[in-house]
């Protein structure tokens, strides 16, 4: 589905295409509705929002993530609280609704761990809003990945050295995939990594 956002505070509209993700966006329009070319500096509303839909975190309580010699910056191993309830994100939904193309999904944890994962797929679609999000991938079932299929924008599943990331190819439930690797010179780009050779954090006072 197309739809275009109009933002009549910031004079310019967009068009988003839902199935393909594409974005077209126009400048700043002048009193006759043409495209000045000056890039609007802001929108009135955000077109993408991060929404920390979960509270805690199962594998940063079963020590997956340190095993991996992944540093949680969300403090996953530590913290416990409720996960979003799919009311309240379908309240954030409603006032998205027509203002906005995509939703992150995050917070303190894998996503496909919600409790409610499926229903919250689906309120953002009904609401016309493209879910995405990461995971760590330790708990993404066929099920989930059945879901992200027909739900989602684009799924990220993080290096964590589990070797289900190099065998990405064919991906659970058929979706097409992108590998990133490592040049030399490039940065790793993946929160919370921390070399081995970097050894332990220092202790807290
Ligand atoms: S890095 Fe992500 S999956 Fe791991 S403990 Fe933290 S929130 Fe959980």
């Amino acid at each position: 589905m197309r739809y275009k956002i109009i933002d009549k505070q910031y004079r310019f509209l967009s068009v988003f295409d839902s199935e393909t993700g594409a974005y077209v966006r126009t400048g700043i329009l002048d009193e006759h509705g043409r495209d000045t070319g000056i890039d609007p500096f802001m929108a009135s509303f955000p077109h993408l929002i991060d929404v920390g839909v979960m509270g805690h975190c199962i594998h940063g309580k079963t020590g997956l993530c340190a095993k991996a010699g992944v540093g949680c910056y969300q403090s996953g191993a530590l913290v416990e609280r409720p996960n979003m309830t799919a009311e309240d994100f379908r309240w954030i939904a409603q006032q998205c609704q027509g203002r906005c193309n995509q939703l992150a999904l995050g917070g303190r944890g894998d996503p496909d761990q919600h409790e409610q994962f499926e229903e919250l797929l689906q309120i953002s679609r009904e609401h016309h809003l493209v879910p995405n999000f990461t995971t760590s991938g330790y708990g993404l079932t066929e099920e989930a990945a059945a879901l992200c299929k027909r739900y989602c924008g684009a799924v990220a599943v993080s290096w964590y050295r589990s070797d289900y990331t190099l065998r990405a190819p064919p991906a659970p439930g058929g979706r097409s995939y992108h590998q990133h690797s490592l040049r030399p010179g490039q940065k790793l780009h993946h929160r919370g990594h921390r070399p081995p050779e970097a050894g332990r954090f220092p202790g807290g006072h």
